[in-house]
């Protein structure tokens, strides 16, 4: 079964998202970033094909050194164990530092990678989405966990790549 890792710095709602395609609250959505939890994976029910979603979020979160180890760590463990790789960022935030060391990370990862904006709750007018395209992945889906905004083109990238 193809595996999908959904990656990025805390807050971006991976977990959110994650919910969304599994369908199901397994991953716990924080509103304050960084707060550990296990790695999960469920069945991704939202697409037409079969596969597998990690969330990576909460690998590393116990470490003190902060997020620039914790997202090397998501990253190496989806680089090795994913067929693709969902990169997310927050698209009201804008383009962060860690973002752009992920990004450095991802370039170099096997698997595909798709940039996902999320957080892009209303219309992209007012969001930063132009900046995202520095990190080498192209513009990037805008999708609002939160609201279902772009689920249905998420799936359909995801049922294209699996
Ligand atoms: P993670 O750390 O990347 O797993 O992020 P979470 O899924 O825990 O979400 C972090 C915060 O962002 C929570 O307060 C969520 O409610 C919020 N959030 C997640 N997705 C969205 C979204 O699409 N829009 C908005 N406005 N907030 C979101
Ligand atoms: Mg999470």
């Amino acid at each position: 079964m193809p595996t999908i890792a959904i990656v990025g710095r805390p807050n971006v709602g991976k977990s959110a998202l994650f919910n969304r395609l599994a369908q199901r609250r397994i991953a716990i959505v924080h509103d304050q970033p960084g707060v550990t939890r296990d790695r999960i994976a469920a069945p991704c029910v939202a697409t037409e094909h079969p596969c597998t979603i990690i969330d990576t979020g909460g690998i590393g979160a116990t470490l003190d050194d902060g997020f620039a180890d914790q997202v090397t760590i998501e990253a190496d463990i989806a680089m090795e164990t994913a067929d693709a790789i969902l990169f997310v960022v927050d698209a009201r935030d804008g383009l962060t530092p860690i973002d752009e060391a992920l990004a450095q990370k991802l370039r170099r990862a096997k698997p595909p990678v798709h940039l996902v904006l999320n957080k892009a709750d209303h219309t992209e007018q007012e969001l930063m989405v132009g900046d995202f395209a520095k990190l080498g992945f192209g513009a990037g889906l805008p999708v609002s966990a939160a609201h279902g905004r772009g689920i249905s083109e998420l799936t359909e990238l995801i049922d294209s790549i699996v």
